[in-house]
């Protein structure tokens, strides 16, 4: 049976306060039981609250929603993000006094308070998961759509892989993108070839190895696969393949899997905010111009479902190309806006091929709009009456 996605589109028919979307997100929270759901029970939100300058993550005034329905509902929330994204959140607006509850960093302020769980995947044998998410007794996954440069898009997944482990996993998690070898020396023994190589990249994306001389080191994250590097290097000695930029999405889903398998069944549950996306991450420190239209505010108990439903949505809208920065470039047109962004190995859909093969969740799903633009009466502008 199909997994149900509550939906609230970023439209409006008219200019009111209740059809925008912290009013939608309200008729989530209602859709999903949230108050019903909560009582007694430690309830960790996971968000990321981004990091120095950037100003493009969930507002407040969507955070302290959540949070007073979870109060409503007789729970205990907090806020939960990495130390460094935690340590500055007052900074960005998250501050106890507006949001309605404390932000904890995850794995404590040095990272060191973490559960390992044993499951060897590529480069990692033991996963840290975060000591505040595990100990929690139900967990609200808020994430912040956005693209991301190591795999094309940031949303449900991505919120809770990274962002509920201790910061060693993390960094090996990155590190699986390198496990599978690339670059083959042996076939490459000329420095001058090599330097072509490196010199063929627009983005600085391969570079030296600085602990292994002789050897070429790819930066995943800047290269979008454009296969200029491959025209010049010597046959056999360099692969762009899809299996290293894959390896990241499928650590995504096992940390899912693992952070999803501390709560009891029932008691987790998802929103995503698909407005102001912009082309990388929101831990970069800074906002940039939206790369898509925005999109709305989704829920779900269903955490395949729900990115599902947020990718299927924004493909309909075509990137808007103006905004990128001049840095990037775009030589795919096909699949989702997010791809031609970061390129056809970081397709965005393949977390969640990863996701439901470990049975975390549902492909197929049924988009309830909570409240459709096309059902509301149009009527002419209200100016706000004077008192
Ligand atoms: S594929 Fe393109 S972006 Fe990636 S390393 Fe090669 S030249 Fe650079």
């Amino acid at each position: 049976m199909p997994s149900k996605v509550f939906f609230g589109s970023a439209r409006q028919a008219r200019l009111e306060a209740k059809e925008t979307l912290p009013a939608k997100l309200d008729l989530i929270i209602n859709e999903l039981h949230l108050r019903e759901r909560v009582k007694d029970e430690t309830v960790a939100l996971k968000m990321h609250t981004g990091n120095n300058l950037s100003y493009s993550t969930i507002h407040p005034v969507f955070v302290r929603r959540v949070v007073q329905a979870i109060k409503d509902g007789g729970g205990k929330p907090f806020v939960v993000d990495v130390n460094w994204d935690a340590a500055g959140a007052e900074m960005r607006g998250y501050a106890s006094e507006v949001i309605g509850c404390p932000v904890y960093p995850a794995a404590g302020p040095d990272e060191k308070y973490f559960y390992e769980h044993e499951r060897p995947y590529k480069n990692i044998q033991s996963w840290q998961v975060a000591g505040l998410i595990q100990d929690a007794t139900f967990m609200v996954n808020f994430s912040h759509i956005k693209g991301h440069p190591s795999c094309g898009f940031g949303g449900a997944f991505k919120n809770l892989a990274l962002g509920c482990m201790a910061g060693k996993t993390r960094g090996a998690m990155h590190d699986t993108m390198h496990f599978d070898p690339y670059f083959f020396p042996e076939k490459c023994p000329d420095e001058a070839a090599r330097k072509a190589i490196i010199a063929v990249c627009p983005f600085e994306a391969i570079v030296e190895d600085k602990k292994n001389p002789g050897y070429l080191h790819l930066h995943p994250e800047q290269c979008n696969q454009c296969g200029r590097c491959l025209k010049v290097a010597p046959p056999g000695s360099l692969k762009i393949d899809a299996a290293n930029f894959h390896s990241f999405q499928e650590a995504c889903a096992i940390s899912v899997d693992l952070v999803l398998s501390t709560f009891a069944p029932g008691k987790t549950t998802n929103l995503a905010l698909a407005t102001h996306m912009t082309p990388v991450c929101d831990c970069f420190g800074f906002t940039s111009m939206q790369v898509l239209p925005d999109a709305g505010v989704f829920g779900s108990d269903d955490i395949v479902a729900i990115d599902q439903a947020v990718l299927d949505v924004t493909a309909k809208s075509t990137l808007i190309e103006e905004n990128l920065p001049t840095s990037m470039e775009v030589h795919t047109r096909e699949g989702h806006p997010f791809r031609w962004l970061h390129g056809p190995y970081k397709d965005p859909y393949v977390v969640l091929e990863y996701g439901e093969k470990l049975g975390l969740g549902s492909r197929e799903y049924e988009l309830v709009d909570v409240l459709p633009v096309e059902q509301v009466e149009r009527s002419s502008m209200q100016y706000i009456a004077a008192h």
